[in-house]
């Protein structure tokens, strides 16, 4: 099988696998104080320093979570009270969606562009509104969409809230780490996502940076583990992993131009055989490892399902929620009609993908397009 749904998540990393086995296999409590139980400190906090330097910030920012979805409502709830209304962007991801949908805060949208990015001039308006009217603004933004791959730009947002309105900033990282450089500091945003699987590490870890002096509400009450923003017994082999996931990266210096060179050539392909091929995006800066593409008509669904049956493993429409078969929001905010976003699919490479991989996945591709336009002609070579 040909894996290139790395948005969705990515394969885990061998490393990754032998720094979880190793933290299991020696089972203290970080909050113990015997020897083992400092031993389970020693690895967390060492994965905080690692996160953190590759991250740009300290390590008391860091607190871990369960993933990219907990870290995205931790930001929410846990900023809410500093604020009297809550603004977010209409392609974020379901969980920032959800969270911001099920507080008691008013809540307001903001929109993008045909290429799916923000649309500063309107923010503006909109932030200059809320300072009208004396309201403090929590802005989530996302710092790169997960279905399309474009990024936002999110250290002008930053300073946009901060001057125009005075409010504070999250960004969702989770799709940006490992794929672009960034810097919690230079992006200047009061709080950050983040996610360990989608860059080779386990699911179901991830981490809230917060500014330094931000209080934060916490959801989860308990035991007051990380600095009391988090509590519960710290999950010390995911966020070995998570670590040994970020070292890992810190080997693949060329990888994203190697995969935007990559991904170039695929979608040259993918316009060539079938010229009323529509990518989205393709005018922004997007992440080198994403092409989210649809021919009007060949729906996403049956595209799937014959990669998949060709050996190549894609997605439809909104790929973190795969399964359930629902129009993409982020394809409709970007004015795609209903035809073209159902007509949608991704695909998504990373760290153990190969030229041949995107080379097959064209060919599968292109042969599946053919049947469906009725058309015969010779098939295009794997190579
Ligand atoms: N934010 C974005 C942009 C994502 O792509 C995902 C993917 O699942 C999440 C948040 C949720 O992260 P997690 O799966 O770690 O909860």
């Amino acid at each position: 099988m040909i894996y290139l749904d790395y948005n969705a998540t990515a394969p885990v990393r061998p490393q990754v696998i032998e720094a979880i086995t190793g933290a299991l296999a020696d089972h203290g409590n970080p909050s113990s104080v015997h020897g083992m139980g400092r031993r389970a400190r020693g690895v967390v906090e060492s994965a905080r320093e690692i996160l953190a330097a590759m991250v740009g910030t300290v390590p008391e920012t860091v607190t871990f979570t369960s993933g990219g979805t907990e870290a995205n409502t931790l930001a929410l709830r846990g900023a809410a009270g500093h604020c009297d209304v809550l603004m977010v962007s209409e392609v974020e991801h379901d969980s920032v969606l959800a969270a911001a949908g099920a507080m008691d805060l008013p809540l307001t949208r903001f929109g993008v562009d045909r290429n799916g990015v923000i649309d500063l001039a309107a923010l503006d308006d909109q932030l200059s509104a809320c300072a009208g009217e004396g309201r403090r603004p929590l802005v989530s933004v996302m710092l790169a969409n997960n279905e399309t791959g474009v990024i936002e730009p999110v250290a002008e947002i930053a300073r946009l809230v901060h001057d125009v309105a005075g409010g504070l900033v999250h960004t969702d990282a989770v799709q940006g780490l490992g794929k672009i450089p960034m810097s919690f500091c230079a992006l200047g945003v009061d709080l950050m996502s983040l996610s360990a699987h989608k860059i080779g590490g386990p699911p179901g870890v991830g981490a809230l940076v917060v500014r330094d002096g931000l209080p934060l509400v916490p959801v989860l009450a308990g035991g007051g583990q990380e600095r009391g923003r988090r509590s519960g017994t710290e999950n010390v082999a995911g966020i070995a992993g998570f670590a040994a996931a970020l070292e890992a990266l810190e080997g693949e210096a060329g990888l994203a131009e190697q995969l935007g060179a990559w991904r170039a050539a695929f979608e040259d392909r993918l316009r060539a055989w079938a010229p009323d091929c529509v990518i989205f995006g393709a005018d922004a800066d997007r992440l080198a490892n994403t092409t989210c593409f649809a021919v009007p008509g060949l729906t996403g669904e049956t595209q799937v399902m014959a990669l998949d049956l060709g050996g190549v493993a894609v997605s439809s429409g909104a790929a973190c929620s795969s399964g359930k078969v629902t129009r993409s929001h982020v394809l409709s905010a970007m004015g795609a009609d209903d035809v073209l976003a159902s007509s949608a699919i991704r695909v998504s490479t990373g760290w153990n993908t190969s030229k041949d991989d995107l080379d097959r996945a064209a060919a599968v591709w292109s042969r599946h397009y053919d049947r469906w336009a009725g058309r015969n002609r010779p098939q295009a070579a794997a190579g």
